[in-house]
């Protein structure tokens, strides 16, 4: 057998991974690759290509990329809800929108207290149909990933669309520059990462865990779940066993759910954002800057995240 090519800290991170398995490159050309979420219904995949202002689409069947959509809004960071329908961060529409079965983009959300979101970044969707978002201003600084423009909002916060409504309240206002975002499996935690680090260096490149309050719709105070050494944290998705499998400089970290580094996946490009498709959720798919790229894990990720 060869050797593993991946990093264990923990004897834990053996049960997740299949030593022999080895990371595949299914396809390059992204400037920058974000935004992963999988359809088991049509097992494909779709994730952003930032820059380029498209939506892409990889097909298992086939192993083929193709162009889902473009232009797209500078769409970002995607997760399916329970009804199996795209849901997607525009940082150019600074919006959240829904792709629904008719292929039409129904916008939820543009503003908080009357003025606009920075440019949401990544999504989740918890079990009872609300919508949680972070908005960091990456799309609105530059004219590369959107439309450069001034920040309407105090801060980069974390917000929730209700089910029922839209209502849009502020779930997380003291962090940096919010980015990845998942529940655990029960939906007691939020972990949320910041990305802050990028502009300026004594944030720290950290993922915090918030407690749910007991109605759902709130958050407690985050403490720090884990520290990124190298590079920060980014996009990131969770097992049904609890653990964080997440983006970072060097490829992909996997944390158990007591914040214990289990193990790292080597990518040869700076990762953005996973997620988990195949027909047995248990195929992991990385956004690796420029490539797609993917790998068979012993382990299932959620639905629907
Ligand atoms: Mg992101």
């Amino acid at each position: 057998m060869s050797e593993n090519p991946h990093v264990v800290y923990d004897r834990r991170f053996n049960a997740l991974i299949f030593g022999h398995t080895k990371l595949e490159k299914l396809w390059t050309g992204a400037r920058w690759a974000e935004g992963p979420a999988y359809f088991p219904a049509g097992r494909y995949l779709v994730f952003s290509d930032i820059p380029n202002d498209r939506l892409m689409r990889f097909d298992e069947g086939s192993n083929t990329v193709s162009v889902f959509r473009s232009p797209c809004f500078n769409e970002n960071g995607h997760s399916v809800d329970r009804q199996g329908r795209l849901i997607s961060c525009e940082h150019r529409g600074r919006a959240v929108t829904r792709t629904g079965f008719d292929g039409r983009r129904e916008v939820l959300a543009t503003t908080w207290r009357g003025k606009k979101f920075n440019s949401p970044n990544d999504v989740t969707v918890k079990s009872d149909g609300s919508i949680w978002f972070t908005d960091p201003n990456y799309g609105i600084d530059t004219e590369y990933e959107g439309d450069a423009a001034p920040m309407e909002q105090d801060g980069c916060y974390v917000y929730r669309i209700a089910a029922e409504g839209g209502a849009v309240t502020a779930v997380i206002t003291d962090m940096n520059k919010p980015n990845g975002i998942a529940f655990s499996p029960d939906e007691s935690l939020l972990y949320v990462a910041d990305t802050g680090a990028t502009h300026d260096p004594s944030v720290a490149p950290v993922i915090r865990a918030f407690p749910v309050s007991a109605d759902g719709a709130s958050v407690g105070e985050g403490k720090v779940f884990a520290t990124c050494d190298a590079g920060f944290f980014d996009g990131f998705r969770v097992d049904v066993h609890g653990n964080i499998w997440s983006s970072a400089g060097d490829g992909v970290h996997c944390f158990a759910a007591d914040g214990t580094l289990l193990g790292k996946i080597p990518v040869p490009e700076i990762c953005a954002n996973v997620t988990f498709g195949g027909v047995k959720r248990n195929r992991l798919y990385i956004c690796g800057q420029t490539s797609l790229y993917s790998l068979f894990l012993n382990t299932k990720g959620l639905p629907f995240c």
